[in-house]
């Protein structure tokens, strides 16, 4: 069978980072999750004090990332200079930073590059927001997942209170509406889907739900020649 490009965009706390991570595993594809990478860039610059209103300082800082991606178990530990930053970057002040950091056209440039670099070849579930549209435009098959904000928010929430973490309902809602509202509104690839992808609505279904439907998809996909 043929080793196909998939991207999964949309919004924060649909579920793509669950349902990537599965399907990728359900094909014996790599994963790319290229929110990671732009968080890696708000972290970077948050530790050396760049603020991330500075288009061209924040994007010198993308062009120098050094960044990789290893599987310990089933999670992928995200490295920036050999430091593992997994859970650095996963902080509701870095998905700030990022969400931030990621509307300046010259960030996004700096990182288109490295993003197709990373996901040459083929067999790769890539995660994020314009993967479908402008990172690979002429990948074989395109998701954009989305649920209700308030359904995101509920699974936000879980997640970080599974870590410990004190969170908020209403201030997890309201973080997620303005990261949507920025990251759907800015100028340079704004989140939208693409015109070929398929919509997915994952506010009623069950993960493996959702997982066998892109497979499905995906392996119809990759028999087509
Ligand atoms: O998916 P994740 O929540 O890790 O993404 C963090 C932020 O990175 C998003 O809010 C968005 O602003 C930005 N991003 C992006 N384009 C991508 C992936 C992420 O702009 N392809």
């Amino acid at each position: 069978m043929k080793q196909v490009v998939v991207t999964i965009d949309g919004p924060a706390g649909a579920g793509k980072s669950s349902v990537a991570k599965l399907l990728a595993r359900r094909l014996g594809y790599r994963l790319l999750d290229t929110g990671a990478i732009y968080r890696a860039v708000a972290l970077v610059a948050k530790r050396a004090g760049t603020p991330w209103t500075e288009g061209a300082a924040c994007a010198q800082i993308a062009r120098d990332l050094d960044i990789s991606y290893d599987f310990v178990g089933d999670k992928n530990h995200v490295f920036v200079a050999g430091e593992d930053v997994s859970a650095q970057i996963r902080t509701p002040d870095i998905s700030q930073g990022a969400s931030q950091v990621s509307a300046h056209p010259e960030v996004r440039a700096a990182l288109l590059e490295l993003q197709r670099r990373l996901g040459a070849g083929g067999g790769v579930v890539v995660e994020g927001r314009d993967t479908g549209t402008v990172v690979f435009p002429t990948a074989e098959a395109k998701f954009f997942l989305t649920a209700t904000d308030v359904e995101r928010t509920r699974r936000r929430v879980a997640e970080l209170a599974a870590t410990g973490a004190a969170v908020d309902f209403e201030v997890t809602l309201r973080e997620i509406r303005e990261r949507d509202q920025r990251d759907a509104s800015r100028d340079v690839a704004p989140m939208v889907p693409a015109a070929d992808a398929v919509l997915v609505d994952s506010s009623t279904q069950t993960l493996e739900e959702v997982v066998e439907s892109l497979a499905a998809t995906v392996e119809s996909r990759a028999h087509t020649p």
